[in-house]
């Protein structure tokens, strides 16, 4: 204990007893202070007049001294075998930038108030750490505004240059689209950009995938033909969060233009204006599957879920939707069939009638969020001198968040993140 706090310690003793019995304030400014009480399980910090609440166990079991909370591993080794759920606070501490607690047992923690603010239990302070650390708050758009949200990162930028990195990545995890212009036409320029985030999600297609019109193909994209809107792998439990399409080759003939469709939009726009539907699509799982051989590679894929996932929250998830890729296994009551093919032809139009319709150019990588947008491309016809040719690679948003953190750390210097 420095002599100043020893001062204020003799300073809070004087008070204390000149307070009630069961409620013991320590005093520290004028604004500044945090009370206890003996008889509750929570101690009210007052910072600059915000009088935020923590309750005991948390704060006990958050200590971070050294012996319960690693500092290099940033994980807690409080020994939960030992752990006392009902530890008080025997005697408190608090100057400008810290607090510190004295146990029952002995124990001494100590606090940073920045800390202790990041993790408030008030709405106010909660929000804002889900909105900004946790994940970025998702804007859905329309797709005449597509050109206003569409954000255009260069290649060498996002390569070069972290805060440039940022900025892509934030942009796709708010509008779940952003796109990376005069990428080199070569096959590998695709990697240099997943590694910039972290890892590739290999699948069964490989951990790239060429875009070309191949008849007899494994999979229905790989053709010329109109193909209609849909979300990459929806029978995958763990499905690829983010789609990264290069485009080495556009074609030179009509068509060819993609088209993309916030899903979120059009499910919030379903609950609001058509309810039952909505159900429908959120209440009834759908065998999504896909069987057969690519490289020699055998594949049987099935997976359940609705066409709109929900979160306890009842926040939306995930979309699925495929029409090559739903299986023929209906998994509701029967009565239910015919309503739920409307409820789906519903989604599947209101899709159409709200997506962008654009064409990327050659040096283009149309980024987007797998499991929020649709996608779909009209048809196009090659010519031997002209054909169309894309690359493509998954990434989870596991690694994409987890990157945006990385590089918000970085940026903002705030240790007390973690
Ligand atoms: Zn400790």
């Amino acid at each position: 204990m420095t002599a100043s706090q020893r001062l204020l310690s003799v300073r809070h003793l004087i008070k204390q007893l000149l307070l009630p019995k069961y409620v013991r304030t320590y005093y520290e400014g004028r604004t500044e202070n945090v009370t206890f009480r003996e008889n509750e399980d929570i101690l009210d910090l007052n910072i600059h007049g915000e009088i935020l609440k923590f309750p005991y166990v948390w704060l006990r079991d958050n200590c971070q001294c050294a012996e319960c909370f690693h500092p290099t591993a940033k994980s807690r080794v409080v020994d939960w075998a030992k752990f006392n759920l009902d530890s008080k606070p025997k005697d408190v501490i608090k100057d400008e930038n810290s607090l510190q607690v004295t146990w029952d047992d002995g124990h001494e923690s100590r606090y940073k108030i920045n800390w202790l603010k990041l993790r408030s239990f008030t709405d106010k302070h909660r929000k804002n750490y889900n909105d900004t650390i946790f994940k970025p708050t998702k804007k859905t758009w329309h797709g005449n505004n597509f050109q206003k949200i569409l954000s255009k990162h260069e290649f060498s930028g996002i390569i070069n240059d972290d805060k440039q990195l940022f900025k892509w990545i934030h942009d796709l995890s708010v509008y779940g689209v952003a796109l990376i212009k005069n990428t080199p036409n070569k096959e590998t320029a695709l990697d240099s950009v997943v590694q910039k985030i972290g890892f590739p999600k290999k699948t069964h297609y490989g951990t790239n995938f060429i875009v070309q019109n191949v008849p007899n193909t494994s999979n229905v994209a790989y053709l010329n033909s109109n193909l209609q809107i849909h979300v990459d792998l929806p029978y995958y439990e763990y499905c690829p969060g983010v789609n990264m399409l290069h485009c080495l080759v556009q074609t030179s003939s009509r068509g060819g233009e993609n088209l993309l469709s916030d899903g979120h939009y059009t499910a919030e726009y379903i609950k609001t204006y058509h309810p039952e539907q909505f159900k429908l699509l959120t209440d009834i799982d759908v065998e999504w599957s896909d069987i057969g051989t690519e490289q020699g590679n055998e594949f049987f894929k099935l997976h359940r879920a609705p066409v709109i996932c929900l979160d306890k929250h009842g926040q939306i998830e995930r979309i699925n939707f495929s029409i090559p890729q739903r299986g023929s296994h209906f998994l509701g009551p029967i009565e239910v069939v015919k309503p739920w093919y409307k409820a789906h032809s519903l989604f599947f139009k209101l899709n159409m009638d709200f997506a962008a319709k654009f064409k990327t150019d050659a040096g283009d990588i149309l980024v987007f969020d797998n499991i929020r947008l649709l996608h779909g491309r009209n048809q196009y016809e090659d010519k031997p001198n002209n054909v169309r040719k894309l690359i493509g690679a998954y990434v989870d948003w596991d690694e994409i968040y987890s990157r945006l953190r990385c590089l918000q750390l970085k940026y903002n210097h705030n240790d007390e993140l973690v």
